[in-house]
């Protein structure tokens, strides 16, 4: 997901230990997850639809309890935003 937002401030937050992500000139300064799931109709939660961002740290301390590990391949190229 695109971070940058042009003139505006942005202020992410983690929903698991309620740090601020920093963020300068409407970039931020570390990476975080960002989940977001729209629930049908199977389900118990019918069209609702969550969000939540999670600090690196809490993401890594989230997938430390999966039973099987999270699939991991590498990006070829990384895009960095200009000045
Ligand atoms: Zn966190």
């Amino acid at each position: 997901m695109d971070k940058i937002i042009k003139n505006k401030k942005i202020t992410i937050t983690c929903n698991m230990c309620g740090k601020d992500i920093k963020s300068h000139r409407g970039i931020l300064m570390e990476d975080i997850f960002e989940g977001h799931k729209e629930w049908g109709y199977f389900s118990n939660k019918d069209l609702e639809v969550h969000k939540f961002a999670l600090c690196e740290a809490c993401y890594d301390n989230m997938i430390r309890s999966f039973k099987i590990p999270v699939s991991v391949t590498e990006k070829i190229e990384v895009m960095y935003p200009m000045d």
